[in-house]
């Protein structure tokens, strides 16, 4: 929520591709507990800016503050380990395992030095993951192998396994890509609920605008690497730039 503090601060923020400015001058705060979409036309630089807070980019200018340390230009590792996650365009999980191993798997991972110590993934911390999993409402498909689950599940699980070091902020770069429109809307629905339960701050995009004007708390509207707007989305509904540079009427 606004009133919230500050949790990430991104501060004049610019990265270019040889003559392609893909972000250009980005600032904007995001609050504790917020659900911020980030929406703008295909080439806006939507991806660039989330690959930048996830350390994954590092950008050319500006400065990112993620809970009072700057994180500009640290590697995705020490981000993850500060409490970003993020959830990937097309999941990915280990195809071979079941839906609880996925999870016990990802809080292994929390520590390194257990995965010399853990023979068996499936013995590790399945009390916990199986809490997870409840969370997403995958609980019933635990022990199913992931080779046999549906897309929308496996994306649920995505979500769990980025969870599972309870990230103070989760990046999800277009996360309903790919679904119907149902389980877009039961996808962002359960993301709203994690948000009110967890307090966990979400930064995503999406195309649908159904979507974004559901579930949003703010919008942020990107073109050709500049933010155009930044507002409610009662306020981006009647936004005449938007309209015209982003939906096109
Ligand atoms: P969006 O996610 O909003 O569709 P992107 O951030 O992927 O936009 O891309 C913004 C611009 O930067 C586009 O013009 C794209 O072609 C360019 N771009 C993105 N990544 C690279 C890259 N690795 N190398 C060269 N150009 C890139
Ligand atoms: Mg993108």
């Amino acid at each position: 929520p606004a009133s919230a503090p500050v949790l990430l601060q991104v501060d004049g923020v610019g990265k270019s591709f040889g003559g392609v400015r893909a972000n250009a001058d980005v600032s904007f705060g995001l609050h504790a507990g917020e659900l911020l979409a980030l929406i703008g036309p295909n080439g806006a630089g939507k991806s660039t800016l989330f690959n930048m807070i996830n350390g994954q980019l590092r950008p050319d200018t500006g400065s990112i503050i993620f809970d009072g340390t700057d994180i500009t230009g640290r590697s995705p590792r020490a981000i993850w380990r500060l409490g970003i996650g993020r959830t990937f365009q097309v999941a990915q999980p280990f195809q071979s395992m079941t839906t609880i191993e996925n999870v016990q798997t990802a809080l292994l991972s929390r520590d390194r030095r257990l995965f010399n110590i853990v023979s068996r993934v499936s013995d590790y911390a399945r009390e916990e993951a199986l809490a997870l999993l409840d969370l997403v409402q995958l609980a019933d498909q635990a022990d199913r192998p992931c080779s046999a689950m549906a897309y929308g599940d496996i994306k649920r699980l995505e979500l769990a396994v980025a969870l599972a070091h309870r990230p103070r902020l989760l990046l999800m770069d277009e996360p309903t890509a790919g679904m119907a429109p149902r389980e877009r809307i039961d996808l962002m629905a359960l993301t709203r609920d994690l948000v009110q339960r967890l307090g966990t701050a979400v930064l995503f995009t999406e195309h649908s605008m159904d979507v974004v004007f559901g579930y949003a708390d703010r919008i942020i509207v990107l073109a050709r690497g500049h933010i155009i707007a930044d507002d409610t989305p009662a306020a981006i509904r009647e936004n005449q730039l938007v309209a015209q540079v982003y939906l096109g009427s």
